[in-house]
């Protein structure tokens, strides 16, 4: 493992990056600062499964490994992964890439964990399985499975889309396959659940909104009358906290005072948490622009884009690329969902510019010391006078 920790290093980390957070995360050069936030990046969940992945590639080092899906979303860190000859498991019919395979394959498992079925059909093929899934996510999965056993119907907040989500549906139905849950989005979707729990409603409407986001079988006449809730690791702090507010007291509301049928358990993962509040204790100083670097898939890497948002103009870029000039920047647009080119001023003239950078739990240092390097470097200053500063 200390061979891998230093290859993984070696690819990921940053100088520059280490220079910045030396100075308490601001770097002025002439008339511009780069604020870094105090945490951002590589979370601990990442850095293991980035590390048993290379590990993999190196104890196994003549047979052939998938992964399943992508190891983080990171295009960059993904891409090292396939240079090293890890093959991903993401075509349009992944039962038949499982069922081509072989007990001499070996494959990994990403950070965000995989669904029971999977690991089922990975099982029945013999294959050797590298198990990346953070604790932080197992945790989840150990809650939504004593609600199960309890008779308490799961409600996640989450994205009924997103590998970590899937996976903890899975487990949500418990071992007998018994248990029910219910993924709900935002805070929309929650008043909406809330209103059925109160008062009932059009059971077939409820059954289409949250068509591909409920457990088999599921019925909002029986199954919303004991939930417990857990969320995504990744989602906004803030907006769990509000969502199992409301549905604990419509719960309540119901039941006339009483609580019993209502559960909670806060399951935001300390990393995403950390990323959340030191982006919250930046935004205390005035800044011209804030650029949140990851990959566009990143559910953590979106809620500091939401944030930010909230602030000041806000961008979120996969790369240092995405910075084409003074004033052009091609970002994601989270609403659009789709990748956009804006025009912004910001960084223009003589007057002094303060940038604000933070990055998600999937973003390796190197990218964002590129960002850094390319901030200067649009404002006239060398890569040079930025090391030697
Ligand atoms: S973001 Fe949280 S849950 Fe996800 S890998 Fe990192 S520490 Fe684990």
């Amino acid at each position: 493992m200390e061979l891998v920790q230093a290859e993984v290093e070696n690819h990921y980390r940053s100088k520059v990056v280490d220079q910045v957070r030396a100075l308490q995360g601001k770097l002025t050069i002439g008339n511009t600062t780069v604020r870094l936030a105090q945490a951002f990046g590589f979370c601990y969940g990442v850095e293991r499964a980035i590390d048993l992945a290379y590990a993999a590639r190196r104890v196994f080092a003549d047979r052939d490994i998938y992964l399943i899906g992508e190891i983080i979303h990171n295009p960059e860190v993904n891409r090292q992964l396939q240079a090293m000859g890890i093959k991903n498991i993401d075509g349009p019919n992944p039962d038949k890439e499982i069922s081509d395979l072989t007990a001499d394959d070996v494959v990994i498992v990403p950070a965000f964990g995989t669904t029971t079925e999977l690991m089922a059909k990975l099982q029945e093929r013999g294959c050797q399985v590298i198990d990346t899934t953070c604790g932080d996510v197992m945790t989840v999965w150990k809650r939504v499975r004593k609600y199960a056993e309890e008779g308490v119907t799961s409600i996640i907040h989450g994205k009924s889309y997103h590998e970590e989500t899937k996976a903890t549906a899975s487990r949500s139905t418990g071992p007998d396959g018994r248990g029910h849950y219910l993924v709900v989005l935002d805070l929309e979707e929650t008043d909406y659940v809330c209103h059925y729990i109160e008062h009932g409603g059009d059971r077939e409407e409820f059954l289409l909104k949250f068509a591909h986001a409920h457990s088999d079988g599921f019925d909002p006449d029986r199954d919303l009358c004991h939930i417990g809730v857990a969320n995504q690791t990744t989602m906004l702090k803030s907006e769990t906290e509000e969502m199992q507010r409301r549905l604990g007291a419509a719960v309540q509301r119901r039941d006339h005072g009483a609580t019993e049928n209502f559960r909670l358990f806060e399951t935001i993962c300390g990393a995403t948490q950390e990323r959340q509040d030191a982006l919250f204790e930046m935004l205390n100083e005035p800044m011209d622009l804030l650029l949140v670097v990851g990959g566009y898939n990143s559910s953590n890497t979106s809620q500091l884009v939401k944030i930010g948002g909230k602030h000041l103009p806000t961008f979120f870029i996969r790369d240092a690329d995405c910075l084409r000039s003074l004033e052009e920047i091609v970002h994601y647009d989270l609403s659009r969902k789709h990748e956009v080119t804006s025009y912004s001023t910001a960084l223009l003239g003589e007057a002094p510019v303060k940038v604000g950078i933070t990055a998600g739990a999937s973003c390796p240092n190197n990218l964002i010391e590129q960002t850094i390097l390319k901030i200067f470097e649009l404002r006239g200053i060398s890569s040079e006078a930025v090391t030697a500063s």
